[in-house]
């Protein structure tokens, strides 16, 4: 039997780390066994769901490059399926319309309350003489569907992450509603229907969902249908151990794709949030994932977020990503930041600033602060720099730089270490006094990526002279 996963998101917000690492794991189960990856989006509940959290969601998956084989399959427009699902449980006895008020329910709940009792319903509607009902009927009472929940049912399963589980019927809290009086079917139910339908053989999900299990095992037997595998992901934590929240930081996926993280890397790190590799390596591109990764590896302790790990893992897939590549990413973000940039003419010199910065980048959003003097009319000029600049010995350097640049129309990096060598020998300076006030003058800080080849760049925009300048009247 072929291997078939699905992920299952609910359109209520943003693609969600945990909803990503999810599909990453059944993405990889599927590709490790040559199976089938689906796509399911729940949108039974109106009032919450919105087509842009849709939109996310599929752009997001697509961004880590987690491509779905079927799908995306929407639940509101398989309604008919659902109805029919209800008449077939309906009709076996399984399931029975009950028709108690909202009072009434509270009334139950806060009986319960009063007595220390958890919350569940009694099933004071499950035999109801058709008179009853005909009386609930004439008051314009709106039935809700319930499935029948016996208390003595044991319940057991092998996951795939957990081992065996075990649950009583008497804990699922009485019979469950499966649809509501509006007549819309609810999650439950739904998804038991789909998965049947789907030919769902795995259903690989967050550990929030497991005390939603045991009432699907049971609609599969009512159903007639075969019960899947399961296997329950352990949940995203923060550093302090608690369910990973907004109040932590970025939680959906675009957030980080706006960040200036590499697909790739997020993907690796997600792997590793609950996956432990088989070697020590930390490194595993999706490609090089799919043949090791099994659910035998996966942890049942939450997994914590750890910012620095994910930073890490995305300055080495940066650091080795050759810089023609690197280009088109960075790109966007210096055009945000405003930087005026001619795409086709500047290509080679945007490559060498590149190349210049690439190994001082942890995001791709780093390259717009790292790159800024190069884009600026003048740098912006740190309060260090300014000190430097007021010091006599400054202008000395910069006007013997200017005069010597002012002859030098075009400047390769070696030339210029030789321009700066000759410059220091001639004024009597080490390496440090030149070099200082220069990269003060030109760059606005005193610290920063290489000088000579920063000297070469800007001299070749025509950027160096005016800053000399601008640095020599201050
Ligand atoms: N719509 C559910 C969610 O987003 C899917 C759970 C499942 O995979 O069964 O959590």
């Amino acid at each position: 039997m072929s291997v078939r996963v699905r992920i299952a998101p609910s359109p209520t917000g943003n693609l969600h780390i945990g909803t990503a690492r999810t599909a990453l794991f059944n993405w990889l189960f599927a590709r490790h066994h040559g199976g089938q990856f689906l796509l399911r989006i729940e949108d039974t509940d109106i009032e919450r769901s919105k087509p842009e959290y849709v939109e996310n969601i599929l752009s997001g998956l697509q961004w880590l490059g987690l491509q779905w084989d079927e799908g995306p399959f929407f639940q509101t427009q398989r309604l008919h399926l659902y109805q029919a699902g209800i008449q077939k449980l309906l009709a076996k006895g399984l399931a029975y319309r009950s028709y108690e008020t909202p009072e009434e329910l509270e009334q139950l709940r806060e009986a319960q309350r009063a007595q220390g009792l958890p919350p569940r319903y009694d099933n004071r509607h499950r035999h109801l003489t058709p008179e009853e009902e005909a009386k609930f009927i004439a008051e314009g009472r709106q039935p809700v569907i319930r499935f029948k929940i016996d208390d003595d049912r044991e319940i057991r399963w092998q996951d795939m992450v957990r081992g065996e589980v075990v649950w009583q019927g008497k804990d699922l809290g009485g019979d469950m509603v499966i649809a509501r009086a509006s007549g819309q079917p609810l999650y439950n139910f739904v998804v038991v229907m789909d998965d049947i339908d789907m030919g769902i053989t795995h259903v690989i999900r967050g550990e929030d969902h497991i005390g939603n299990t045991p009432k699907q095992i049971l609609l599969y037997e009512a159903l007639g249908a075969p019960v899947p595998k399961f296997g329950h992901t352990p949940l995203i934590l923060n550093q302090q151990g608690a369910k990973l929240s907004k109040r932590d930081g970025a939680t959906s996926v675009d957030e980080y794709r706006m960040m200036g993280y590499l697909p790739e890397a997020f993907n690796n790190y997600m792997l590793l949030l609950g996956w432990s590799p088989p070697d020590t390596r930390e490194l595993y591109t999706l490609e090089e994932a799919i043949p090791v990764f099994d659910f035998d590896r996966i942890n049942k302790a939450g997994a914590r977020f750890d910012l620095d790990k994910l930073n890490w893992i995305n300055s080495q897939y940066l650091h080795q990503k050759e810089t023609k590549e690197l280009l088109p990413l960075v790109l966007p973000f210096w055009q945000a930041a405003g930087y005026s940039i001619d795409q086709e003419g500047d290509r080679e010199w945007l490559m060498a600033i590149l190349d210049l910065i690439k190994p001082s980048m942890t995001v791709l959003k780093d390259a717009v602060g790292l790159a800024s003097y190069f884009f600026t009319d003048l740098p912006d000029y740190k309060e260090a720099a300014k000190e430097i600049l007021q010091q006599p010995q400054t202008k000395t350097v910069l006007q013997k730089a200017k005069e010597i640049l002012e002859t030098t129309p075009r400047l390769a990096a070696e030339q210029a270490k030789a321009t700066i060598d000759g410059l220091g020998k001639e004024l009597g300076l080490k390496k440090g006094a030149v070099m200082k006030p220069l990269r003060c003058a030109l760059t606005g800080d005193v610290h920063g990526p290489d000088l000579l080849i920063s000297l070469a760049l800007l001299h070749q925009k025509h950027k160096a002279l005016p800053r000399l300048h601008y640095a020599l009247h201050l």
